[in-house]
């Protein structure tokens, strides 16, 4: 019963914000950001090309 509880505590540990090096703006961690589509200084999403 003890270890369930601890698992679901940890759930949600990847949703996480950090801080895009890119534009500067809240984005999930391990996520493209969501305003410029940088992810790790390269461009993985396509954004404002619509
Ligand atoms: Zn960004």
């Amino acid at each position: 019963m003890r270890l369930r509880t601890r698992k679901a505590a940890n759930r949600w540990h990847a949703a996480l914000l950090h801080k895009c090096g890119q534009c500067g703006s809240a984005t999930p961690s391990h996520r493209a950001c969501r305003a410029c589509g940088y992810y790790k200084g390269r461009q993985v999403l396509t954004v404002g090309a619509l």
